[in-house]
């Protein structure tokens, strides 16, 4: 296999985002939250230390070669395997990103942070924002989310507010909702109020489809989440699989490419082939290679078998 880049994946097919190749600036699982859906499994490192997680001139150089090489994709989606924004030079990625292409860049970010007058400055370069809201109260934020003890939902939410004010770009939230956890009117009409006080370009309604960090998370039926939109009003959608059949560029090293997009988020056979691709069968013996090396292991949900590196 070709040299794993260190820093770079993709472009991977994204729900929300198209075409997106992932920059990942944090160390696997360091993050402000441990939420029970996360897909990459339990936080390691739960912190809200900003500082410079890993050296920016060499991510940035990573993504020098990759422009040189010819890039397409529809956005750099700054996110990964941890809280993008701890990485303290968050802003100067972004001015750097700019520099070297015009594609749009993405930040995927739990949003906890942005209280901070710092990370909001950083984020103010990008030209979407993601951040996530998942409990209407303090209580299920906390039995969703599993915050550090320094972050509390109405710094979050407040914190969101706070940076519609002065963000000229898209902000796009994610609600990401559980059965039994965060479906019931009462949370509804909180998740309601919030959205008319951060107004964010849109709102998309997510649910547990792969794999999660704890067992039990339960996800919601389609057409409950159609319900729900139409209550959280027009500009929220409900983001569906991600149904388009283009095809990364993953050139000669289709390997190196499933490992990496197994790193970042379990996938199915069928995602590895219409994300990615690759034939099935081709792709069938690249996993069939790794799950023997013992670098990949499976899991089944609701009936369709997972992959993920170990
Ligand atoms: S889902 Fe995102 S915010 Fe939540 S624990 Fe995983 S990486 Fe952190």
């Amino acid at each position: 296999m070709a040299e794993q880049k260190k820093y770079l994946y993709g472009p991977v097919p994204s729900r929300r985002l198209g075409r997106s190749l992932g920059v990942d600036i944090i160390p696997f699982k360091t993050c402000t939250l441990d939420c029970i859906y996360c897909q990459l499994g339990g936080t390691t490192e739960k912190t809200v230390e900003r500082k410079e997680y890993v050296p920016l001139k060499e991510v940035l150089a990573e993504l020098r070669g990759r422009v040189a090489e010819g890039l397409e994709a529809d956005f750099i989606t700054i996110g990964g395997s941890g809280e993008p924004t701890l990485h303290a030079g968050l802003g100067r990625l972004i001015e750097g990103i700019k520099r070297l292409t015009d594609i749009p860049v993405a930040v995927l970010t739990n949003g906890t942070l942005l209280c901070r007058a710092d990370v909001r400055a950083d984020c103010a370069g990008a030209d979407v924002v993601l951040p996530s809201l998942d409990g209407g109260d303090e209580e299920t934020f906390k039995r969703i989310n599993c915050p550090h003890e320094g972050v509390s939902l109405r710094q979050l939410i407040d914190g969101l507010c706070a940076f519609r004010k002065g963000f000229a770009g898209q902000i796009w939230l994610e609600v990401f909702l559980i059965e039994g956890y965060n479906t019931d009117n009462g949370q509804i009409g909180k998740f309601r109020e919030a959205i008319e006080r951060i107004r964010p370009d849109k709102t998309h309604l997510n649910t547990a489809v792969r794999p999660t960090a704890k067992a039990g998370v339960e996800s919601v039926s389609f057409e409950k989440l159609l319900s729900i939109a139409e209550q959280l009003g027009p500009r929220c959608e409900v983001v569906a699989e991600f149904a388009s059949n283009y095809c990364a560029e993953t050139g000669d090293n289709k390997a190196e490419t499933v490992f990496s997009m197994l790193k970042r988020r379990p996938c199915s056979l069928e995602d590895i082939h219409s994300g990615l691709g690759i034939d099935r069968l081709e792709a069938l013996k690249i996993l069939d290679h790794f799950t023997h090396q013992g670098v990949v292991s499976s899991e089944r949900r609701d009936g369709t078998v997972f992959f993920k590196a170990k």
